[in-house]
C-alpha cells in the first residue's frame, strides 16, 4: 500500500506515487473506465493526481472533472495538483495566437479559477507554475498566490522545472513555503541531482515531484548504449531484489534523501499496481550505484 508522505514543513502531503494525466487522451478511456482507474488507484494508496491546464490541449482537467462531478464523494479522497502559465492556441483557447508563458497575476488567478470549474471543485490542493517564465515578476506571482490562498481556492503552491535560484527567488517573496518543485528525473536524466535542485530541496525539507520517472517509457524501448546498459543492469538486479525494471527504476528514485514523490504516466492499472509495489523496495547502496554507473557508462571517480 502506498503511503502519503509529508512533502513540506507546512504539513502538505501527497501519496509517494502520484498518477499523472498528461497522456490521458492517449489512453482512450470512457468515463466508467476512467472512474475505475481512479478508484483502483485510490485503493492502492495512490490518491494524488497530477494535471495541468494545458494537458490534452486544455481538455484533460475537464475529462477528469466529469468523473468527480458524477461522484462527488471522490473529491475528499484525493489530492488534486494542477499547473498554469503555459499558453498556446487551441480550439479551447482561441484567444491565444502564440506559444508563450504568462505568470501575470491576472493569468494565474483566472487559470486557477478555470481549473476549479473544470474539476467541479472548490479547491486545488496544489497549484504549480508549470515552466520558468523569463518575464516572471516574483512580487506579482506572490500577490496572485496570496489572493488564491486567502480565498481558499488553492491550499498549497509550488513550481515546476525551476532551477534553485528561481525557486529561491519566488520563495523569498512568500511568507509560506513552496511545497514542491516538479522536475524531470530518472535513470536516464540526472540534471536535478547535479544542478543543485535536489540539494536545495533536501535543505528546505521540500519533496520534489519527479516527472517521467520511467523516462517516458524510454528505459523499456530505446535503442541506445545507455538504455541497453541499464536494461542489463536491471536484469541483474531483478532477481536479487525480486522486482521488475519499472519497480527498480522507481525504487532508485525513492532512495534519494530529498524524499521525492514519483509522478507516473500510465493509464494501465497493471502498471499502476506494479509501481505501487516499488515503495517497498529498499535498494542497497551498491545496487543504487550499479544503476548510476550503467547510466553514465563508467563507475564513480
Ligand atoms: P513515465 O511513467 O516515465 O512514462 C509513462 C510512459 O511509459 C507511458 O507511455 C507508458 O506506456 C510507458 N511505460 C510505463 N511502464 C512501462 C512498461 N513496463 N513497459 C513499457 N512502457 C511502459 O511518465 P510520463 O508519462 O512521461 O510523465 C508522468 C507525468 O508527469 C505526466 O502524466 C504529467 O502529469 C507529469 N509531467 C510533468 C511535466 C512538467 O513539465 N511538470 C512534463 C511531463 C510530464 P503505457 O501507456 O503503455 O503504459
Amino acid at each position: 500500500m502506498v503511503q502519503k508522505i509529508k512533502i513540506s514543513t507546512n504539513g502538505a502531503e501527497l501519496s509517494q506515487i502520484v498518477l499523472g494525466f498528461w497522456r490521458l487522451r492517449d489512453w482512450n478511456l470512457n468515463q466508467q473506465e476512467l472512474e475505475n482507474l481512479i478508484r483502483q488507484s485510490i485503493d492502492l494508496g495512490i490518491s494524488s493526481f497530477d494535471h495541468a491546464d494545458i494537458y490534452g490541449s486544455f481538455t484533460c482537467e475537464e475529462i477528469f472533472g466529469e468523473v468527480l462531478k458524477a461522484n462527488p464523494s471522490l473529491r475528499n479522497q484525493i489530492q488534486l495538483i494542477t499547473k498554469c502559465d503555459i499558453v498556446f492556441k487551441s480550439p479551447q483557447r482561441p484567444q491565444y495566437n502564440f506559444h508563450y508563458y504568462d505568470t501575470s497575476k491576472q493569468h494565474i488567478i483566472s487559470s486557477a479559477e478555470r481549473s476549479l470549474q473544470n474539476f467541479g471543485t472548490d479547491r486545488l490542493d496544489i497549484l504549480l507554475i508549470h515552466r520558468v517564465d523569463p518575464l516572471m515578476n516574483a512580487d506579482e506571482v506572490a500577490e496572485a498566490f496570496n489572493e488564491l490562498k486567502q480565498s481558499g481556492k488553492v491550499l498549497n503552491f509550488g513550481v515546476s522545472n525551476f532551477l534553485p535560484s528561481q525557486f529561491e527567488l519566488l520563495q523569498n517573496r512568500l511568507d509560506f513555503p513552496l511545497v514542491t518543485n516538479q522536475v524531470e528525473f530518472n535513470v536516464m536524466h540526472f540534471d536535478p541531482m547535479e544542478d543543485g535542485t535536489f540539494d536545495l530541496m533536501q535543505q528546505k525539507r521540500v519533496s520534489p515531484m519527479i516527472w517521467s520517472p520511467l523516462a517516458g517509457g524510454r528505459i523499456f524501448t530505446e535503442q541506445s548504449e545507455q538504455a541497453n546498459r541499464l536494461r542489463s543492469t536491471f536484469a541483474e538486479l531483478s532477481e536479487k531484489n525480486n522486482a521488475t525494471t519499472d519497480q527498480l527504476a522507481l525504487a532508485w528514485i525513492h532512495k534519494l534523501p530529498c524524499n521525492p514523490v514519483s509522478v507516473i504516466g500510465s493509464g494501465k492499472i497493471e502498471r499502476v499496481k506494479s509501481a505501487a509495489v516499488s515503495v517497498n523496495i529498499n535498494l542497497s547502496r551498491e545496487d543504487w550505484f550499479k544503476v548510476w554507473a550503467a547510466s553514465k557508462g563508467h563507475e564513480v571517480p
